[in-house]
């Protein structure tokens, strides 16, 4: 089998109808013409390929008004699948999709810290395996994307350095492309992350997003225009290692005061028990919520204040980059009934202009764990659409 058996034409008119179907479907032609400003003409013979293509599928849905009603198109789900793999630091997870992101299949397999590169792979291709022996009909495999924490190398399909298992230079793409002989990407897992909240997050059709995981770490991504933003050096949107505090705490990074130093869950922890003269030893992020909860007001006080430190990290965000939208996830925002009304007061009290602070939607992510993995069956679906 050659490599690549899905290779598409890709036009910006069949681009632009493509696009147009996934977001307004069901649609029919006639309204495809009038809202994209393409000929009729030119829609239907687009249209004719992307059904030959298995892109587009007709469908009887459109409502008559007295005459005969209007065949609608629709995005084919049974018509292509897409691998998605997340090689997060302690779990790699799989799954199957169709064209619009309906999960189909899933697996994972544990592992664990400071395994060897040879042992990563094997995993790796295991929870590739699993799924690609899933699909009874293989031509239908557009590819797989991986989502890989620590630093890749996009071109290469390489994972250049993970900081959990200290591995460096495993050559995923390589190996997985060797094996499964279908298109592979790979990319950082807060950029797939950022992927996917843009691509199935629900969200009306903006022009940039900021997506920011608060966990055990912060990680976040940037697109623009529907593509990731890297920046000349690969580094932009490294936003948890953004300075907050000149002398401030020791950060993973090395540096002092980043952002990511007062808003983790172990940040939380930690401010909790220099505030609380009575918190517990053993004392979680997890537990700081439950106090919260039970309405003591030293612990809601602890969420208030980690609400503000998040909104001035989205204020700095805002004079920056002034995205449309900036969607927070991550086990952080399991507080989020705590945390957003003070990130909201915050921007409303820093945010330069008013259009800033009346405009910026900040959203709460509800894709929750699935945004990276659907972000890593993104990262295929873009060479699609
Ligand atoms: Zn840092």
């Amino acid at each position: 089998m050659k490599r690549g058996t899905f290779q598409l034409m890709k036009s910006v008119n069949k681009s632009t109808i493509l696009n147009k179907i996934r977001l307004c479907e069901p649609l029919s032609r006639a309204k495809i013409a009038q809202e994209t400003g393409i000929t009729p003409p030119t829609v239907s013979s687009i249209v004719k390929e992307l059904i030959a293509e298995n892109l587009v599928e007709e469908s009887i849905l459109g409502e008559s008004r007295g005459g005969r009603k209007p065949t609608m198109l629709l995005i084919k789900r049974n018509g292509h699948y897409i691998i998605g793999i997340d090689a997060g630091s302690n779990v790699i997870k799989g799954v199957a999709t169709d064209l619009v992101g309906t999960i189909l299949s899933e697996t994972e397999i544990k592992i664990l810290p400071h395994i060897s590169k040879e042992y990563f792979l094997q995993t790796l291709k295991e929870v590739a395996r699993t799924i690609f022996s899933g699909i009874k009909d293989k031509k239908k495999i557009v590819g797989i994307g991986v989502a890989m924490h620590g630093v890749v190398d996009v071109s290469a399909g390489v994972s250049l350095y993970s900081s959990n298992s200290g591995l460096r230079d495993i050559p995923i793409k390589e190996e997985l492309e060797k094996e499964f002989n279908v298109m592979v990407m790979v990319e950082n897992n807060s950029r797939t992350m950022a992927l996917g909240e843009y691509w199935f997050g629900d969200h009306e059709e903006v022009d940039s997003l900021v997506a920011i995981n608060i966990g055990r770490g912060v990680g976040s991504g940037i697109v623009d225009k529907g593509r990731l933003y890297y920046g000349a050096q690969d580094i932009a949107g490294e936003m948890g290692h953004m300075v907050m505090e000149l002398n401030g705490r020791l950060c993973s990074c090395g540096n002092r005061g980043c952002f990511e130093t007062f808003v983790t869950g172990d940040a939380i922890v930690k401010r909790a028990k220099e505030q609380i003269k009575d918190a517990p030893a053993d004392l979680t992020a997890e537990d700081v919520y439950l106090y919260a909860k039970e309405n003591k007001l030293d612990y809601l006080a602890i969420l208030e204040e980690t609400g503000q430190l998040i909104g001035i990290g989205v204020v700095n965000l805002i004079h920056m980059l002034n995205p449309n939208k900036i969607v927070l996830g991550g086990g952080v925002l399991n507080s989020e009934e705590f945390l957003m009304p003070a990130i909201h007061r915050t921007i409303q009290e820093r945010a330069l202009t008013e259009k800033a602070r009346m405009n910026t939607n900040i959203e709460v992510s509800m894709l929750g764990k699935n945004a990276t993995i659907l972000g890593a069956v993104a990262l295929l679906l873009a060479e699609i659409f």
